[in-house]
């Protein structure tokens, strides 16, 4: 790896509120979208000439469509709760990337062109014109927010940045300032069907190796089946499970469960991306191409359970918003959709959390461990933002944050949480979430990991923990980028369903 072109922070005990360094993170700008992807996205590729009312008319069409938006304009008091409450402020100690300056930069725009005294008398009421200077700002600093509503938690009035943040994002590129890295993943899961632009035949032939892979470990012919018409499961995970490291432990940890279990279960090449990027750009309608391949592939198959596989945003957006977007679950009113409705069994949540699945079988005493295969692993558990504050699992409060922890001590002996300040609700982001696990942003990334890696070395100092346990496919491919540059091995990190896969006995 070669020497960072930054100053990775200190670990220390606590994370400290930094002393602020004006302007310490303008410098960080992600690359900027090419013309073939955002063509293919429905988006100009530079600044348009008519720039300025293009945004402020993309602004009031969104603050006409999402009534949240307009209230988190209007509702901040700038009582300061949040300031200290965003990991990549604590990290960087730019104060633009504290939660309120970051919703101000829109603020005073929304205040001069959407409200009478802004119009009137903008000085009195800290409004300001759009002008290319602000603009950049936005491009800047709308991307170094991982949307991981950590602030939203601390906030008396529930402001939420992460929205604010996708409306930033939504209407710069209605005026041609893409990020190249959320524009170039978007066009490949709608041209080949995943993230990673793995194609069918790709996909099949490593099914296959992998199974070969199993086989020859356990002894145990695991199947890993594709397309299967009538199968009762169908699994959606994201793509990096097919073949990142360590992600792909997690899916070998999936199929041992689904074979311990004697499931009938298929992937789909259609539906090989549970991800959906749709999300980060604040652009419902792209969310919703991306996540009607899963309803097409569902119906095609004839599946009567949809289970998402270890991946934080997309357990989001299949928790809060595949209902009504394509009908999985109830919402949708659509033909489709009430066909897809009456196919699914009622007597399953549609969709399934995998964690839920195989908390289940625990429960019913359908799994059995060798939890002393995990005995060389002392493991923490990281809650992954999306899953932690955008989704629940189970049927009590809370269920996301102990069902996993409930997976984990049920296959290992050797469990420490981390600070309870730093875990559940308040869980610090990894610092590669929403859109900016790009290595262009490399220095956001590793600062903005500071909170996280502080918590992580004191378990790591007090209890010898070794292991970094996610349900995050985002969070997986974060933090074995970033914890070399913090002094840990790579191969701290894993998936929860790859303690499973370690430990579960087989026939
Ligand atoms: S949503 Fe997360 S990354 Fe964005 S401002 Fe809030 S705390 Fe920071
Ligand atoms: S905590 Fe909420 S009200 Fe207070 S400054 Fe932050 S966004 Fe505004």
């Amino acid at each position: 790896m070669a020497g960072p072109e930054f100053e990775v922070p200190k670990l220390t005990e606590y994370t400290d509120v930094p002393k602020i360094k004006e302007g310490s993170m303008a410098h960080v700008r992600s690359f900027p979208a090419a013309e073939v992807t955002q063509t293919f996205l429905g988006y100009p590729w530079k600044l348009t000439d008519d720039w300025h009312d293009r945004a402020i008319n993309r602004m009031g069409e969104l603050l006409g469509k999402y009534r949240s938006l307009r209230v988190f304009m209007d509702a901040c008091v700038h009582c300061g709760a949040c300031t200290d409450k965003c990991h990549y402020f604590l990290g960087t100690a730019d104060p633009k990337n504290m939660p309120v300056a970051r919703q101000d930069l829109m603020r005073q725009v929304y205040r001069r062109y959407f409200t009478l005294p802004g119009k009137i008398a903008p000085w009195l009421v800290g409004a300001r014109d759009l002008t290319p200077e602000v603009l950049d700002d936005w491009y800047s600093y709308y991307h170094q927010c991982s949307e991981c509503r950590r602030c939203s938690v601390y906030c008396p009035y529930g402001i939420d940045t992460a929205e604010i943040t996708m409306a930033g994002r939504e209407i710069l590129n209605t005026v041609g300032m893409g990020l190249k890295y959320l524009s170039e993943i978007l066009t490949k899961v709608q041209k080949i069907g995943n993230n990673l632009g793995l194609p069918g035949p790709a996909l099949e032939d490593t099914l296959l190796g992998l199974e070969e892979d199993i086989e020859a470990d356990t002894g145990v012919a695991v199947k890993m089946p594709l397309d299967v018409k009538g199968a009762e499961i169908l699994l959606v995970t994201p793509s990096a499970d097919f073949f990142s490291e360590p992600h792909v432990e997690s899916l070998i940890g999936y199929a041992k469960v689904f074979h311990a279990a004697g499931a009938s279960w298929t992937l789909s090449s259609k539906a090989s991306e549970a991800g959906n990027f749709g999300l980060f750009n604040g652009s419902y309608e792209q969310m919703r191409t991306i996540a009607m391949s899963i309803r097409d592939a569902a119906l095609e198959l004839g599946v009567k359970r949809i289970i998402v596989g270890e991946c934080g945003h997309a357990w989001r957006v299949a928790y809060s918003f595949w209902n009504t977007l394509t009908g999985i679950g109830f919402g949708g009113d659509d033909p489709f959709s009430i066909e897809l409705q009456q196919q699914l069994d009622p007597r399953y949540k549609q969709p399934m959390h995998i964690c839920e699945y195989t908390w289940d079988l625990i429960q019913q005493g359908r799994l059995k461990f060798d939890k002393s295969a995990n005995d060389d692993r002392v493991v923490t558990f990281h809650d992954s933002c999306n899953v932690a504050r955008g989704s629940r699992m189970g049927d009590e409060p809370g269920g996301q944050f102990t069902i996993p922890r409930s997976i984990i001590m049920a296959v290992v002996n050797n469990f420490h949480d981390m600070a309870a300040e730093t875990i559940g609700e308040g869980t610090f982001c990894c610092g590669g979430g929403g859109g900016v696990l790009t290595d262009d942003l490399i220095e956001l990334r590793v600062k903005g990991a500071l909170p996280r890696m502080n918590a992580f070395n004191n378990v790591v100092q007090s209890d010898k923990v070794n292991f970094l346990a996610l349900i995050c496919a985002i969070c997986k491919a974060q933090f074995t980028k970033v914890l070399p540059y913090y002094g840990f091995d790579r191969s701290m990190v894993g998936g929860v369903h790859q303690l499973v896969s370690t430990a579960i006995k087989l026939d």
